[in-house]
Formats: C-alpha cells, sequence, structure tokens
C-alpha cells in the first residue's frame, strides 16, 4: 500500500446522522486505491483533491467533539487507510482526549490489514469494511452500501479472535 504523508479531506461534518449511530462529526479524507464501480464518492478518489489537513482543522474538530450534542467521530474516504501515520497520531488524540466512540469506513477487509493499519485501528470503535459493490448494493442496509460490507466490532473481535459484527445491527439490516 503506498502511504501518503500529508492528509487531504474533502470535507469536515459537523453533525451527520448518515454514518453512525446518533449524531457525529465526519471527515471524508481523499485518495483511494480502489476504482469501485459506482462509487459514492468519485470526486475523493484522487490523492491530489480536497485541502490539507492542518492543525487548524484538527482544532476545529476538537471544537466540534467537545460538543455534548456529539457522540463520537465517523472517518470516511476516499480511503482513510491509505493516510498512514498522520491518521493515527490524529485518532490516538481523539480517543486520549475525547474518549467518544470512533468509526472509521474502508474498502480493505479486515483480513487484509498490514500491522500499520492495524495499528490505526486500536483506536478506533467500529470498522465498516469492504468495497463497495454495485450489484450487492441495499438501500435498506444499515451504515453500509452492499451486502458484503460488514460493519465490525473491533474490541469484541480482538477479545474473540474472530470477526464479531456490532450489535447494533440485527439481521437482514
Ligand atoms: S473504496 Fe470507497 S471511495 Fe474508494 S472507490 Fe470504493 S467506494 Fe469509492
Amino acid at each position: 500500500m503506498g502511504l501518503k504523508f500529508k492528509m487531504r479531506y474533502g470535507q469536515i461534518r459537523k453533525y451527520d446522522v448518515a454514518n453512525g449511530p446518533g449524531i457525529r462529526t465526519s471527515i471524508f479524507f481523499t485518495g483511494c486505491p480502489f476504482k469501485c464501480k459506482g462509487c459514492f464518492n468519485e470526486k475523493y478518489q484522487s490523492f491530489s483533491s480536497g485541502n490539507l489537513w492542518t492543525k487548524s482543522e484538527e482544532n476545529k474538530l476538537f471544537e466540534y467533539l467537545s460538543s455534548n450534542h456529539i457522540s463520537g467521530l465517523s472517518v470516511l474516504g476516499g480511503e482513510p487507510l491509505a493516510q498512514g501515520d498522520e491518521l493515527l497520531g490524529l485518532l490516538k488524540r481523539v480517543k486520549e482526549k475525547t474518549g467518544k466512540s470512533v468509526w472509521l469506513w474502508s474498502g480493505f477487509e479486515f483480513e487484509q490489514l498490514d500491522s500499520n493499519q492495524l495499528k490505526i485501528l486500536e483506536y478506533v470503535d467500529v470498522l465498516v469494511d469492504g468495497l463497495f459493490v454495485v450489484e450487492k448494493k441495499d438501500l435498506k442496509l444499515k451504515f453500509r452500501g452492499s451486502s458484503n460490507q460488514r460493519v465490525i466490532d473491533l474490541k469484541k473481535t480482538r477479545d474473540c479472535s474472530k470477526i464479531v459484527i456490532w450489535d447494533g445491527i440485527k439481521p437482514g439490516q
């Protein structure tokens, strides 16, 4: 995987009710090595699109996360797990300073991840994994676009050494 050392992002949503439970702040990082047919965010596929992530964005993020209305952070793309150590540092600070839940969406499947990517996930509670597959698209699914994608509870997965689906997802959702 080509690591990127300067994170770029397409948007920060202060209030997002579509990506994860509750009202969340979300960041859409730019750059994705995949080219899913029907990608919902084609404009974020290029690693040169969007704006540089700087200290000013980080300050804004912590201001948003300090609100009692915000239940956590959602990290989307693009491909967040192509952002490397900079994302690791950011999510570590989010966990240390806020303790709020972190959700992350990745085109990689959990079993494919390398040690650097797994380190990032130490600061993530729920991973929605897998590529978007247009033939498996289902608008009824919660928090994901196609039925091959999984909403994984990372703590339970680590504890049980097998994939455990987040318990907010009921059969058929
Ligand atoms: S992984 Fe996500 S951002 Fe990347 S091409 Fe697929 S749908 Fe688009």
